[in-house]
This record gives C-alpha cells, sequence and structure tokens, in this order.
C-alpha cells in the first residue's frame, strides 16, 4: 500500500525545535494538506517525509516500510516543488521521459507512459516546446507530469501553486485534485492558502510552532475548529471571537453576557459541562448572521463602522461598545455607517470554547 506514517516526528535545529512530536498517517489515495503560518514547520515536515531532512526523533514509514536513514531515491517519493525547476534545455516530452530514462526503463514504456499522461494533464499540444515557451500553468502541469509519470510511491507538494496568478491557482487547484484522486497514493502538500487546503485536501493538518493543533477533514476543520487558533487561521473573513461569560445553560440554549449586552443562543448541548460564570469565548462567522428587523433576546446589536463591498458580499465592520465583529450581508442590503443592526445567528453556527481555547462539543 503506498500509505505514509509518521510518529512522535521532531527536528531540532540547534536550539529551535522546528517539528514537534508529530503523528500523521496518510492513507493510499488521500490528500494531505499541510497548512499553518509561515515557519510552523511544514516544510520541514515534508523534507523529513522526503529524506531531504535527518529527523532528530521519531519514525517515518512509506508504503509500510521504516525509511528513517534512506535517501529519497530509496523512498521513491515524488517531490513537485514551488520552483518546478524543469530542464530548460529540453522539450517537455523530454522532460518527462527524464525521470524514466534514469530508471532505464525502455523507449516503448517511456513513449506510452509519456503520452498517457500528457492526455490526462492536456499537455499533448505542447510536447516538443521547451520550458521558456510555455505560460506559467502550462510549466506547473508539466512539473505534476514529470512526477506523476515515474508511478512513485507517494507524492509530496511544497507550495505548488504559489507561483501562479489567482485565476490559474483556482484551475489548476481543481486539475491537481482529479489526477491525485486517479492515483492511488498518498499525497502530502504544503500550503500557507488555506482556500488551496480547503479545496485540495481530503483531510488538513493545521500546525502552528510545530505542533499539529488539528487533523480533519476540511468540513470539520471548518465548522468544528478544535480550537481558538485554528478558528481564528481558517475562513475569510475570520470567524468572530467574542469574549464572554456564560451565565446559564438550559434546553440547548446558553445565556451569555457580552461586552455591553446579553445573548440566548443555540449552543452543543456540551456547554451543559461548564460551570455558570465561566469565562468562555463566542465564535461566530460573518457569513453565519442574519440581520432581523428588531432587538431580542437571541440578538447582538451593533453599530455599522465601516462598510467594506466585496463584489456579491459586503463586509461589514461592526462595533458593540470596545468589541468589534464582522459581518457579511448580501449586497443587495442597503446599510450606512452608524447604523445600529440587530444580528441573529443561524442555526446550529454558534461555537463555545472554553477558558482554555479549547472547542465544547459533544
Ligand atoms: P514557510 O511557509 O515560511 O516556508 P514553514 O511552515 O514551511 O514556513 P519551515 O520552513 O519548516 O516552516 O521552518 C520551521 C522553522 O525552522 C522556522 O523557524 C525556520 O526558520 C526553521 N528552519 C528551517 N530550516 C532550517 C535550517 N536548515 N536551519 C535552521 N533553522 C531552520
Amino acid at each position: 500500500m503506498s500509505n505514509i506514517r509518521v510518529q512522535n516526528l521532531t527536528k531540532r535545529f540547534g536550539d529551535l525545535t522546528a517539528v514537534s512530536g508529530v503523528d500523521l498517517e496518510i492513507k493510499a489515495g488521500e490528500v494531505l494538506c499541510l497548512l499553518g503560518p509561515s515557519g510552523c514547520g511544514k516544510t520541514t515536515t515534508l523534507r523529513m517525509i522526503a529524506g531531504l531532512e535527518q529527523v532528530s526523533d521519531g519514525d517515518v514509514y512509506i508504503a509500510d516500510e521504516k525509511m528513517n536513514g534512506k535517501t529519497p531515491s530509496q523512498r521513491d517519493v515524488a517531490m513537485v516543488f514551488q520552483f518546478y525547476a524543469l530542464y530548460p534545455t529540453l522539450t517537455v516530452a523530454e522532460n518527462m521521459a527524464f525521470p524514466l530514462r534514469a530508471e532505464k526503463k525502455s523507449e516503448a514504456e517511456i513513449n506510452s507512459r509519456v503520452q498517457e499522461v500528457a492526455r490526462a494533464l492536456a499537455l499533448t499540444e505542447v510536447m516538443e516546446r521547451l520550458p521558456d515557451q510555455l505560460g506559467e500553468g502550462e510549466k506547473q502541469r508539466v512539473a505534476v507530469a514529470r512526477a506523476v509519470v515515474r508511478d512513485p510511491n507517494c507524492f509530496l507538494f511544497d507550495e505548488p501553486l504559489s507561483r501562479l496568478d489567482v485565476t490559474l491557482r483556482q484551475t489548476m487547484r481543481g486539475e491537481i485534485k482529479e489526477i491525485l484522486n486517479g492515483l492511488s497514493k498518498a499525497t502530502v502538500i504544503v500550503t500557507h492558502d488555506q482556500l488551496e487546503a480547503l479545496t485540495m485536501a481530503d483531510r488538513i493538518a493545521v500546525m502552528r510552532d510545530g505542533y499539529i493543533e488539528q487533523v480533519a477533514t476540511p468540513h470539520d476543520i471548518f465548522t468544528r475548529p478544535a480550537n481558538l487558533f485554528v478558528a481564528g487561521f481558517i475562513g475569510t473573513p475570520s470567524m468572530n471571537l467574542l469574549e464572554a461569560t456564560l451565565t446559564k445553560f438550559q434546553d440547548g440554549k446558553a445565556s451569555i453576557d457580552l461586552d455591553s449586552q446579553k445573548i440566548l443562543i443555540d449552543v452543543d448541548k456540551a456547554v451543559e459541562g461548564i460551570d455558570a460564570g465561566s469565562q468562555v469565548t463566542l465564535g461566530i462567522r460573518p457569513r453565519a448572521f442574519q440581520v432581523v428587523d428588531a432587538a431580542g433576546e437571541d440578538t447582538i446589536s451593533a453599530t455599522v463602522d465601516l462598510i467594506e463591498p466585496m463584489g456579491a458580499e459586503t463586509l461589514l465592520h461592526m462595533m458593540d461598545g470596545e468589541t468589534e465583529m464582522r459581518v457579511v450581508v448580501g449586497r443587495e442590503m442597503k446599510v450606512h455607517t452608524g447604523e445600529t443592526l440587530h444580528l441573529q445567528c443561524k442555526p446550529s453556527q454558534a461555537l463555545i470554547f472554553d477558558g482554555n481555547g479549547q472547542l465544547v462539543l459533544t
């Protein structure tokens, strides 16, 4: 099976621990995105899996074989980097054939494999061109083709799309995902672009300061972020995280004191386990609000401070006393600065984080 498993993966550079006790398992056919801010240890994790960096502690298994101390070629991994480094004097066809020639495959086998992958990646029209004669998207596809053509144990991508413009990125995300889906290999993609992770990954591992904060499907990462870091990191505009005091929990609803007002709100029934009077954080995504006509016990009232048109939607920066909130409304809604709006949270959209910043969930 072409799977990847790392246990207690740790990397120290002198005094700095860049990666701390990371455990991950990526199944054959699965795409895992390592996502996190700059410097959190994503690339170092990938390089240890590839064999480009020795581990300080822990084990790397690929296809169920322990790979510690083995070279990248012994691990039989295919890597695609941000800088795709195509051979400038070789045509697309020759670039693609290169790794197969290095493996001393027969010319017939090389030709058939190269043609097959070229068809899958829509490169047949440009096979005789040099890299200089290609657009950025085509270059990226050739880099992927060169990795795919070898039929390696697994694929490792490091920020593969970061050099492409926004439109091309969007297309390539879909294309790469489709190709990977057909290959039954374990794939790890390093990215700091959450949209890339949310659209390409079967599961996302969110990293911070060398640690894994959460590993889950894109849906769960978005709807059930394990802690305040993941909640604030995933989603644009970012989730409103409002400091609050829990005053009561009854019948699935929590009474919560915010800065200057109270709200009665539907929350997960695990909140029942929190003592009344505890400090919590109420998390509500900017798109989880609806504006209603009148204030009620289930609304938050806030004043429009700044209006930011975003095309189909409008982002409102709002103030409730000293507390800032972001609310996304439809473009058609007419609002003006200084106006007070009454905001109701859509059902099952409010999250409660405990005093340690952990999501409270059954
Ligand atoms: P980015 O998205 O900016 O590439 P990253 O999440 O991939 O960040 P890493 O490149 O893995 O992060 O780096 C993690 C930490 O390890 C950083 O503090 C970095 O400065 C440090 N680091 C990485 N490689 C080395 C090295 N060879 N020697 C010393 N420190 C290093």
